[in-house]
């Protein structure tokens, strides 16, 4: 077996991401009516499944940046709320910094993730501990390259990334917003997890069972 991630295992990962944010929407959209309008959710899985529709009516493409800017763009174009453009954006520019192959080895996968995390920044302006998705998001693509530099494969990077994501995730709770709808709380967002560091930590524990599968 190569340690490389096919247009398949990607195939894969967003069929396992939506999947698990439709089974995980209630409590998604829990976490985000603690912090914000109840919609994370239901913004989520709305996504992911016009995602899932899209590929199943078109065919998925054979190249990786081609699979990955259908993901983007039908995120961007299908939810309405700040995580839609956020989330498309990673994949968007996941697909441009892959270019037009059919696989991705461990150090090229990670490069597009810190791609698509740069994305989200540029287009967000979240920075460490503002309390958003970037929060489980950087430590998960941080822990992914050092486990790389570290010799680890695919799987074993991948496991290092996902539970990084989870860590990051809890590490938002007692932390006041300073990012979107919930910096409106100020002080009022402190004890709550944020709902996008939640789809996150999901983003990458699916990356990983992909990858281990
Ligand atoms: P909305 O806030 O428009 O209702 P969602 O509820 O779907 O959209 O998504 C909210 C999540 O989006 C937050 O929990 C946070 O993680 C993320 N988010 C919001 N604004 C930003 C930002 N500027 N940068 C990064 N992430 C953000
Ligand atoms: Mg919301």
């Amino acid at each position: 077996m190569t340690d490389t991630i096919d247009t398949k295992n990607l195939l894969d990962w967003i069929t396992r991401y939506r999947d698990a944010v439709v089974e995980k929407r209630e409590w998604l959209t829990e976490l985000d009516s603690a912090i914000g309008d109840a919609d994370h959710g239901a913004n989520m899985a709305r996504g992911m499944n016009a995602v899932a529709e899209k590929l199943d009516a078109t065919g998925a493409p054979a190249s990786v940046d081609e699979l990955l800017k259908v993901v983007g763009m039908t995120l961007v174009s299908s939810v309405g709320g700040a995580s839609g453009p956020l989330y498309g954006t990673l994949f968007l520019r996941m697909g441009m910094a892959a270019g037009p192959v059919t696989e991705l080895d461990p150090t090229a996968l990670a490069a597009a993730l810190r791609a698509g995390l740069d994305g989200i920044v540029a287009r967000g302006k979240a920075e460490a501990g503002d309390k958003t998705m970037f929060d489980a998001m950087a430590p998960a693509v941080d822990a992914l390259d050092a486990a790389i530099a570290g010799g680890a494969g695919l799987a074993d990077a991948a496991r290092a990334a996902a539970d990084a994501a989870a860590t990051g995730r809890d590490a938002t709770l007692p932390l006041v917003a300073r990012k979107g709808r919930a910096s409106y709380l100020g002080e009022r967002s402190v004890g709550h997890l944020d709902p996008g560091a939640a789809s996150t930590a999901i983003l990458f524990e699916t990356l990983a069972a992909a990858i281990a599968s």
